[in-house]
């Protein structure tokens, strides 16, 4: 089968690009979904919370992916539901195994939009036995949401992701009893508004700047030592305190699913654990496109919407032959941020280009500077940047059409924890 965009995940980012694919003149286009219904991760998230930069209102998870579903049937897009992509070469050839059995593909381009996973007990290594009632926060989630299991009764949630603050206030409706969330760092890493909404209002403790030092218990979770951790996350002596709980739930972070993007050779930046790419959402191999959770871990899904779409609209234009930037300069993220995204930008590219970046602390009334060759290019004040929050700025054509030197990102501000 020969597609002019094949689109691997069937998630809020696969459905705009599929969207943005087929509007910009990619004639055949497919998306292909492991799971039994397009929507990704959307589908067990019906608390609010999402929809407000993209629709100006706040909608449901599922009520977000249905908007871009019924998009997606409205045009002539074949989907193939319950079919994991288990190989991709550099050619954009895909390998699927699904309902029809084996099958292969061809693509004038590919979009890479696997989302991410999350990290499990293994990569935390607390000590103790794996008795059962102990899942990942996103696991019980879906158990509850989708397919109506309770996960326990007495809970502790290590990690204040916010995947870990959003099943706190779950299972409290539920009717569990969430006895803390344990974080390691001296902050969330969760949005603001989930701490008030998820804990604050249901008088959950946040315990900072602690950790899960055992878990007991041999068949079943019967409670965990915490402790209070230095500036180094070492234990401090005398802080161990036990909390009797059945279960633990681990919101200890997401890895982008880029197993497949290695298979054709897409380079990885290690800070983003994604692909390089540049303002076109192109990896370093022509014709392969990343955005989404796989490209970086996103907290707003209306971000993973804009860059999907950057996403979808290119290689749409890279199948017909118009893709043909030709200048790219370098972008680094500065001392403050963990990392920028994109590492190159296209200055031949009418669209300009969307920064995103993370901040490595959190600081109060800073300047974001973008700087090319030491000459500030533009500047943008903020009450405040949390880790937990990504920011996303665009540069339009007119900034950076003429720029000879690579750009750097950095915040000027004071830390302020
Ligand atoms: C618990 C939780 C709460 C959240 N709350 C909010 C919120 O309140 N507001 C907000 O704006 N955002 C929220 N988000 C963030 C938002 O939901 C995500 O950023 C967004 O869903 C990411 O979209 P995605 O398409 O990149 O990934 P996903 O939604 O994970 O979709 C990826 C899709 O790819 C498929 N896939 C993966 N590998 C393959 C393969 N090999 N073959 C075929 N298919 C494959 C997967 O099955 C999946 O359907 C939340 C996220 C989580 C996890």
């Amino acid at each position: 089968m020969e597609y002019d965009c094949i689109v691997i995940g069937g998630g809020p980012a696969g459905l705009a690009a599929a969207i943005e694919a087929k509007d910009n003149g990619a004639d055949k286009v497919c998306v292909i979904e492991r799971d039994r219904e397009l929507g990704g991760i959307l589908n067990q998230c019906i608390h609010n919370g999402f929809g407000l930069h993209e629709f100006n209102e706040e909608l449901t998870g599922p009520e977000y992916a249905a908007k871009f579903i019924d998009e997606v049937y409205k045009r002539d897009i074949d989907i193939f539901l319950n079919t994991m992509v288990i190989d991709l070469t550099k050619d954009k050839e895909v390998t699927a195994l699904g309902d029809n059995g084996l099958i292969k593909l061809k693509g004038k381009s590919v979009v890479l939009a696997m989302g991410c996973r999350e990290r499990t007990a293994g990569a935390i290594g607390v000590k103790g036995f794996r008795p059962a009632g102990v899942y990942n926060a996103g696991m019980a989630q879906r158990l509850i949401n989708m397919e109506g299991y309770l996960v326990g009764k007495e809970v502790v949630i290590y990690g204040s992701g916010d995947i870990g603050l959003i099943m706190a206030r779950r299972m409290t409706l539920e009717g569990a009893k969430v006895k803390a969330v344990v974080e390691i760092m001296p902050h969330s890493s969760g949005l603001n508004r989930n701490i008030h909404q998820c804990l604050n209002d249901f008088n959950i403790p946040l315990l900072l700047s602690h950790k899960v030092t055992e878990i007991h218990g041999k068949n079943r979770v019967e409670g965990v030592t915490i402790a209070k951790v230095d500036d180094k996350f070492n234990e401090i002596d005398g802080t161990r305190e036990y909390i009797s709980c059945d279960t633990l739930l681990l919101s200890v972070g997401l890895i982008p699913e880029n197993e497949i993007s290695q298979k054709a050779n897409v380079s990885i930046d290690l800070r983003t654990r994604g692909a390089y790419v540049d303002s076109n959402m192109q990896t370093e191999i022509p014709g392969i496109f990343s955005c989404g959770n796989v490209l970086h871990v996103h907290d707003i899904v209306d971000f993973v919407t804009r860059e999907s779409r950057i996403a979808g609209k290119n290689a749409a234009r890279f199948a017909r032959g118009e893709l043909n930037n030709s200048k790219y300069i370098d972008v680094y993220a500065g001392d403050k941020l963990i990392y920028v995204i994109p590492q190159k930008i296209a200055l031949d590219d009418e669209n300009g280009a969307l920064i995103c970046f993370r901040s490595k602390n959190i600081y109060r009334n800073p300047t974001v500077k973008i700087y090319s060759n030491d000459k500030l290019i533009k500047q943008k004040k903020y009450k405040i940047i949390v880790p937990s929050e990504m920011i996303q700025i665009h540069l339009k054509y007119d900034y950076i059409k003429d720029l000879e030197g690579n750009i750097m990102v950095d915040i000027e501000g004071e830390k302020n924890d």
